[in-house]
This record gives structure tokens, C-alpha cells and sequence, in this order.
């Protein structure tokens, strides 16, 4: 099983990676964005850090508390669409306070699947989608090879890389990024290499 207390450790571990490579992060998005990526995510992950303590009573009362924290906290693009993730969640995990990895894995496709719904972006557009799509599909994968919660969200974490990685030649037909037409290929989108840190930070929260 995976419990609330697995999830806020989840939490903590994205704070403590959005503060240990937000540099890098807004490195990424200076060179096709507005090089605020990482200063968006520290500012919003400490928001959310404060505003769970005490955590609350259920796992879709904490997730929904993450993602009003991100929208009211972040501005831009991705707080809403973090934001929206947690909220989807949220209300997919109901007011459970432990999951089975089946369980687990519908809360997180709800939430991708919001990010999709409010962003509009498809796979390939160069986002944040490319790296958590095929992290879902990994996870999906997995469950059905029989795997355990730990060992599916680490399949997911190396899917989410490879597709944060794979953002690197695209044209960016999504966002900020996407003004920039041809001269956004050959970076690596911010939003994916931050999506994959939060799936990293899930594998090593349930390692
Ligand atoms: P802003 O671009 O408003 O400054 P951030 O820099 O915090 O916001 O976030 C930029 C990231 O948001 C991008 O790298 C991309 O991954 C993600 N993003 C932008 N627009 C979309 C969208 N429509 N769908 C999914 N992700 C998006
Ligand atoms: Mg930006
Ligand atoms: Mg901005």
C-alpha cells in the first residue's frame, strides 16, 4: 500500500528537488522562456509545504490543498497546470488515506489527464506532457507486469527522463517556447525536466 504519509514525503522530496536544481531549471527556461521556471516552483513547493502542515485528514483533502496552494502561488503557465494535476487528483483519490498501486496509479492519471484538458498540449508538443504521458504509460505497463507500487513509479521515473530528454530536438508548439518557433529546438523543455523531478520524487518517496 501507499499511505498519506508516503505522499506528503513525496512532497518534500519535489521541494527539496525544485530547490536543488531550480537553478538549472530557470537555466532551461531562459534559453526558450522567461527564465522564471525555477523560481515558480521553490516559491510555489514552499507554499505548499507550509500550507500542509498539519496534513489533512484524507489524501484527496491534502492533493486538493497542493493544487489550490501551486494555482494561488505560481503564476504563469505551470502553476495552473501543476495546480490542475493536484486538484484532478484530489478528486480522484476522494477522501482515501491509503492506496493500493492500482489506486495509485488512477489518482496520477487524473491528474495527467487534467493537465492535458487545461493545457491542450498533445505528445510532441514539447511540455511537461512529454515527460509525464509516458511516465503513465510506464506505469500502466508495469502494474501489468505484476510489479509493486515502488517498482512502477521507478519504471515511470526512467520513462519520465527519457521523454524529458527526448524534448530536446522538438519545435515547441505549446506555450512561452512556441513563440519562438524553429529556435526552440535543441533545448530541453523546462516543464518536462520539472515533471520529472515530481516523478523521481514519487519513485524515492515509496522506495
Ligand atoms: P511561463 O512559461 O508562464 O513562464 P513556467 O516557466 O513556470 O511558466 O513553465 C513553463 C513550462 O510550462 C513549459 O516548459 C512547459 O513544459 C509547460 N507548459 C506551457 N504551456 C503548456 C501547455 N499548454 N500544456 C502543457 N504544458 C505547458
Ligand atoms: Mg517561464
Ligand atoms: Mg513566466
Amino acid at each position: 500500500t501507499v499511505t498519506q504519509d508516503q505522499l506528503v514525503g513525496w512532497l518534500a522530496a519535489f521541494r527539496d528537488a525544485v530547490h536543488e536544481h531550480g537553478a538549472h531549471l530557470t537555466e532551461l527556461d531562459s534559453a526558450i522562456g522567461d527564465a522564471d521556471h525555477g523560481s515558480n516552483l521553490v516559491r510555489g513547493m514552499d507554499a505548499v509545504m507550509a500550507a500542509v502542515q498539519p496534513p489533512p485528514d484524507s489524501v484527496g483533502a491534502l492533493l486538493k490543498k497542493v493544487g489550490m496552494t501551486l494555482v494561488t502561488s505560481v503564476g504563469g503557465a505551470s502553476g495552473p497546470l501543476y495546480g490542475t494535476f493536484f486538484l484532478r487528483a484530489g478528486a480522484a483519490a476522494d477522501n482515501a488515506t491509503e492506496f493500493d498501486v492500482a489506486g495509485l496509479a488512477a489518482v496520477l492519471r487524473a491528474g495527467v489527464e487534467g493537465v492535458v484538458a487545461r493545457g491542450k498540449a498533445d505528445l510532441g508538443d514539447k511540455t511537461m506532457y512529454d515527460a509525464l504521458g509516458p511516465a503513465l504509460e510506464a506505469l500502466d505497463a508495469a502494474l501489468a507486469d505484476g510489479a509493486d507500487a515502488a517498482g512502477a513509479v521507478r519504471a515511470a521515473a526512467d520513462a519520465a527522463a527519457r521523454g524529458r530528454d527526448a524534448t530536446e530536438p522538438m519545435q515547441a508548439l505549446k506555450g512561452r517556447a512556441s513563440y519562438l518557433g524553429e529556435r526552440s529546438i535543441g533545448h530541453v523543455d523546462p516543464g518536462s525536466a520539472s515533471a520529472t523531478l515530481l516523478v523521481e520524487a514519487l519513485a524515492r518517496a515509496l522506495a
